[in-house]
């Protein structure tokens, strides 16, 4: 049985799997796809302290560093989560001697496990076709490339907003295009007018023909969390859009809801620390958890605050 099984080869993941490791747990890292997540997509990172140069580098020194921390690293999809079935009322502070633990899938095997991360991050949406001039769905990322040039903005919302702003000062001009109104909030419209080479644009569709016209395209149109596979779980562990809320923003879950999960510790009983979900045992960080700044330093710090949070949990 597994002490933590992290969910997520990405920063956040790699980052929680070092710490885990150093402390003796015995902790297993699971990713779909490729080590390293959305950073080993990124050519050249930008705002990471000290490291510059190509994001597959830097993911592959955390995974070196995870494997010589003692962590098992696998490739392998987690399909689904079924969280130990509590048979009386516990006080979270028992909760690491109980026998019960986490069942996940993992390409269709089930792994025991006693703490569950996860750290599975979230895909930006896309524009959905092909345009003439490079896009970019991180304006903190990629605005270096788009200096004094004619860039167009997509997205009404508070991120298509404040990533408008902060383009402002490098490119030259700015259309903020949006198919319906501004929905951002009021406080962050009204800076708009400071910057007089923004031109906002609503009501208008950003088609092909529109977009071809810039010489760059950020597109801030929303983004996907990845935790379609929790959905056997009661929803209310996600906000609206999916991401996982944990500390304060964690909410009561339904008893009743899911049969084979009798949840029996009181909401009051439990104090869920910053990255611990409603169900005791059950950890998210980086972009998949609600609030998380989506950049790698940011991940990784919310990897290992997680991990802290995990060792505390399994060693007192
Ligand atoms: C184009 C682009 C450029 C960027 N450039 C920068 C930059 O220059 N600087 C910067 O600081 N940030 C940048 N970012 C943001 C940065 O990449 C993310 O904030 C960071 O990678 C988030 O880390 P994470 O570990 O939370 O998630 P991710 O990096 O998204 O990793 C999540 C991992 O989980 C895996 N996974 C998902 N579901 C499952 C499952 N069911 N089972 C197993 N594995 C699963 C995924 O395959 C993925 O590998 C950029 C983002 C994009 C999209």
């Amino acid at each position: 049985m597994l002490d933590v099984a992290i969910i997520g080869g990405g920063p956040a993941a790699l980052s929680a799997a070092i710490y885990c490791g150093r402390a003796g747990l015995k902790t297993e890292v699971f990713e779909k796809n490729s080590f390293g997540g959305e950073l080993s997509r990124i050519s050249n990172i930008s705002n990471y302290p000290g490291f510059t140069g190509r994001g597959s580098t830097l993911a592959q020194h955390f995974r070196k560093q995870a494997e010589e921390a003692g962590v098992k690293i696998s490739y392998g999809e987690c399909q689904e989560i079924t969280p130990p079935v509590y048979d009386e009322k516990h006080s979270s502070a028992q909760l690491a001697s109980l026998d019960s633990t986490f069942t996940i899938q993992i390409d269709g095997e089930p792994v025991s496990a006693r703490t569950v991360l996860i750290a599975t991050g979230s895909q930006p949406r896309s524009l959905g076709f092909e345009i003439t001039p490079p896009v970019s769905y991180c304006a903190l990322c990629d605005s270096d490339f788009a200096r004094d040039k004619h860039v167009a903005v997509i997205g009404g919302a508070n991120s298509a907003v404040q990533e408008a702003l902060y383009l402002a000062p490098i490119v030259k001009d700015l259309d903020l295009i949006t198919h319906s109104t501004l929905k951002a909030d009021q406080v962050l419209r009204s800076k708009l007018s400071n910057h007089p080479n923004i031109t906002v644009r609503e009501n208008i569709e950003p088609v092909r023909e529109l977009l071809d016209q810039y010489d760059y395209v950020f597109v801030f149109i929303g983004s996907h969390p990845a935790t379609s596979f929790l959905r056997s779980l009661d929803p209310s562990i996600c906000d609206q859009k999916g991401y996982l809320l944990t500390g304060e923003q964690a909410r009561p879950l339904d008893p009743n809801r899911n049969k084979s999960f009798v949840f029996r510790i009181s909401f009051e009983d439990y104090n869920p620390t910053p990255h611990a979900t409603s169900l005791p045992g059950l950890f998210a960080a980086g972009d998949v958890r609600a609030g998380c700044p989506k950049q790698v330093v940011c991940a990784a710090g919310d990897g290992a605050a997680a991990a802290i949070e995990i060792i505390h949990l399994l060693q007192n």
